[in-house]
């Protein structure tokens, strides 16, 4: 089974500065360093980290190539990422010695995907996943062209946007939200959680743990959150995405996806970093044999 995974491909460079700068200032940087970034590739890493045969579809610039690289070097399948005529998505977050940090984000080639590029989404069929999150353009024809072979469509509002998520929800069929999203969506669409007009809604509620409500049935599953010692909580949320979908496309029942996906979670808290610090799958069976 395949996980195809429309997402947004992000260079972060990280500045160490003795200050965040004010208006008008220049201000000279003790250390820089990149990683690779963004919500979806996060998401195709920890999918493909799960052992998911993972086709990542989206864009980057004439800069992106080492992005490609990374993904590769990951497992993630790059061959319908685009190269285009836009910068690669990209931000620079300054730190200041307190780890008080300053944000620019560029969304760049993320939201500049040509259409013709979710041709490979009509080789997607029954038992495939689709990952949809905010960063990018073109979800809503993404979700229709996979579902309409069959696949499903696992959707992250993040980050919210109220009129993006009433679009990609009525093609949705496993909704992921954490706890200050499903707050957002219920009070924006004035239901609970447990009325949104979809199928599956699984919020993560940080070290409180996750829950799966199945709006079909009513049932809901509960999962506590492992007790670790955080180190950097970054890149759970899409660590916990990755890895549940992955479970889901092997085969687990929704309960053991939810403990995979929460034990990599819990894992990846544990360690500075995104990509690099989500577990591999041998790391996420052994902490939970
Ligand atoms: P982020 O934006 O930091 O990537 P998020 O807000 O999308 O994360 P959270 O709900 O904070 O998502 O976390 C996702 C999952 O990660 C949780 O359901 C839990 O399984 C795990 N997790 C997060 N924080 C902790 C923690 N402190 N201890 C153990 N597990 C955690």
């Amino acid at each position: 089974m395949t996980i195809y995974n429309l997402g947004s491909i992000n260079a972060d460079h990280f500045y160490a500065v003795p200050h965040l700068p004010g208006p008008g200032e220049t201000l000279a940087a003790m250390s820089l360093s990149t990683g690779l970034g963004g919500k979806g590739a996060n998401q195709s890493v920890a999918a493909a980290k799960a052992g998911a045969d993972v086709v990542h579809v989206g864009a980057v610039g004439p800069d992106g190539a080492w992005a490609l690289d990374r993904l590769a070097q990951y497992g993630v399948g790059t061959s319908h990422i685009a190269q285009i005529d836009i910068a690669t998505g990209h931000a620079n977050i300054c730190i200041d010695p307190a780890g008080e940090n300053q944000i620019i984000l560029y969304t760049g080639a993320n939201r500049a995907l040509p259409e013709v590029q979710l041709a490979i989404l009509d080789s997607a069929g029954p038992g495939d996943w689709l990952m949809l999150q905010n960063e990018t353009n073109l979800q809503v024809q993404a979700a229709e062209r996979a579902r309409a072979k069959g696949a499903k469509v696992a959707y992250s509002a993040a980050p919210f946007d109220v009129e993006a998520v009433t679009a990609v929800l009525r093609h949705t069929d496993l909704l992921l939200l954490n706890a200050v999203e499903a707050r957002q969506l219920a009070h924006a669409l004035g239901v609970a959680v447990s009325d949104l007009p979809v199928p599956q809604v699984v919020v993560t509620k940080g070290a409180d743990g996750a829950e799966w409500h199945d709006l079909q049935t009513g049932e809901t599953i509960t999962i506590p959150a492992h007790s670790v010692a955080p180190v950097d909580t970054t890149g759970a949320g899409d660590t916990f995405a990755g890895y549940l979908v992955a479970g889901l496309s092997q085969g687990m029942e929704p309960e053991s996806a939810l403990r995979f996906a929460s034990a990599a979670a819990a894992l990846k808290v544990t360690r500075a970093g995104t990509a690099d610090a989500i577990p591999l799958r041998t790391e996420v069976d052994a902490f939970l044999s």
